[in-house]
């Protein structure tokens, strides 16, 4: 299988990270070491491509850098806000709209150069940055493609952004099966399509669109939230942390501390975050030196006025508390700006008494499942804006990001909590969890594809879709 992401494999958090680990566990159980996923990818200016049992890297072209930049702005400073429903941060610029399809049209074209046809069969497309290559392929008679949308799908669009979500879900709709975390999702896409595209027809209790214009041409849209990989977390949790290596904790609370983990981004609700740190020692004097807040917190998407500004803002709010409140034993806030690695998280995610999540919206929160994990007596404090609270809603301290003061109030809440009330929420959750691995999640996504298409392709080319264009 083929998958083309914009990111290499485990380069970024999510799904990548989530691909390539069920790449290794693919290899181990063909047993023949055979090749079962090629990657496709930018690294710098350039599309790579490397199988999952070879290390050797390929350069399959340059891509200019104009396009690159171009592209990344126009993802970032337009689709992203008005994907996570924010449009107050959007900026639209004509220009880099034709780079961000200049991207996809190489990414495409120069995919299908290089592969031969006949064999390459199935084709996962990951990442909002690939939505119109998706399209592209799906038109190819000899390939199928599936795509997991692992960002929400909006709410709302306004009238002025509309066409420019229709050219993105009508790259989706190149896909034959089409993924996203929550059933919500899925209803605010059938919905879009329904009243923006009328050349499809959308059967919405099927969850199927079918196309007017060429009767085979179908995409079956499926709710299927990313499984965690739940034994990995589990054994970086039971293993002996280096913590002190990543962490300095001179000044921190070790055994009572709220944890957020986050990347600088305003969908992830890290300036209301500290405005409630804020309100929650103004209300609670007594808790100054006992609590600590952990926020593992970095730049993301630098370079980007928007995540810019947004970093200076919240970063500069978490030094104002340490100033104001500090002492020379504790601070309020205790702000890792450099990545750690998954042990010293689990670590984290073990001691922290309460785990704050409260995005303004945010496509899966990777981290909720991977605390539920780890944790032995803690408690989550969730927006429901996050799509893990879908599934882990109900065992979680509810919290309303357009009020500080109500997050406030639940992280007192959530400190006050019986250690029974506790480890029960965390059993239902760690239950759960085991119900959707990270294998479970990629066999109900894939759902045989694989199996069938390693088999079918080679001897005859696909029939489920023809070109149409
Ligand atoms: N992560 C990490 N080190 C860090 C911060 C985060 O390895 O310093 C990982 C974390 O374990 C999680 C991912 O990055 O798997 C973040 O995923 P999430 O869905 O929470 O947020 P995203 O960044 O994808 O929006």
């Amino acid at each position: 299988m083929n998958i083309l992401s914009y990111r290499g494999p485990a380069t970024a958090g999510g799904v990548s990270t989530a691909l390539a680990r069920i790449n290794a566990s693919y290899s181990a159980s063909t047993g023949s070491g055979e090749s079962r996923q090629r990657w496709w990818y930018l690294d710098k200016n350039s599309l790579q491509t490397r199988s999952n049992t070879d290390s050797e890297i390929q350069e399959v072209v340059k891509i200019p850098q104009k396009i690159v930049q171009g592209h990344y702005r126009y993802c970032n400073n337009f689709i992203w806000p008005i994907l996570h429903d924010l449009p107050q941060y959007a900026t639209f610029s004509r220009e880099d709209r034709a780079l961000y399809q200049q991207f996809n049209v190489r990414f495409a074209r120069h995919f299908m150069k290089a592969t031969d046809l006949r064999h390459s069969g199935l084709c996962f497309v990951n990442d909002y940055q690939l939505a119109i290559t998706s399209g592209l392929l799906g038109n190819s008679p000899q390939l199928d493609v599936i795509l997991f949308w692992h960002v929400p799908w909006p709410k709302a669009v306004s009238s002025e952004s509309r066409p420019y979500l229709v050219e993105i879900a009508e790259g989706l709709l190149g896909a034959v099966r089409l993924g996203f975390h929550t059933a919500e999702y899925v209803h605010n896409f059938l919905a879009f399509v329904h009243e923006n595209m009328p050349t499809y027809e959308v059967d919405f209790a099927d969850q199927i669109i079918l196309s007017k214009v060429d009767g085979s041409v179908s995409t079956s849209v499926i709710a299927c939230p990313l499984g965690l990989d739940v034994d990995f977390w589990a054994k970086k949790a039971d293993a002996a942390s280096p913590v002190h290596k990543d962490i300095d904790v001179s000044k921190m609370v070790t055994d009572s501390f709220v944890l957020s983990v986050d990347r600088a981004d305003y969908t992830k609700g890290v300036i209301e975050r500290m405005q409630a740190i804020d309100l929650f020692f103004a209300a609670h004097p007594e808790q100054k030196g006992k609590v600590s807040f952990v926020q593992v917190c970095q730049p993301s998407r630098t370079g980007l006025p928007a995540f810019d500004q947004y970093w200076l803002d919240a970063s500069g709010m978490g030094a104002e508390l340490n100033r104001r409140l500090g002492t020379d034993q504790w601070k309020p806030v205790v702000w890792i700006d450099k990545p750690i690695p998954p042990l010293t998280l689990a670590w984290l995610y073990k001691k922290a008494a309460t785990m704050m999540i409260n995005p303004l919206r945010d496509g899966l929160n990777l981290t909720a499942k991977e605390f539920a994990v780890c944790s032995q007596k803690g408690a989550i404090l969730l927006s429901p804006e996050a799509g893990v609270w879908h599934e882990l809603g109900s065992e979680c301290l509810p919290v309303d990001t357009d009020s500080p003061k109500q997050m406030a109030g639940q992280i007192a809440a959530s400190l006050a909590m019986s250690e029974v009330d506790k480890r029960s929420r965390l059993n239902t959750m760690k239950r759960k969890l085991h119900q959707n691995t990270l294998t479970s999640w990629w066999r109900k996504f894939e759902g045989g594809m694989l199996a069938s298409q390693t088999v079918a392709t080679i001897a005859q080319p696909s029939i489920r879709r023809r070109a149409r264009l």
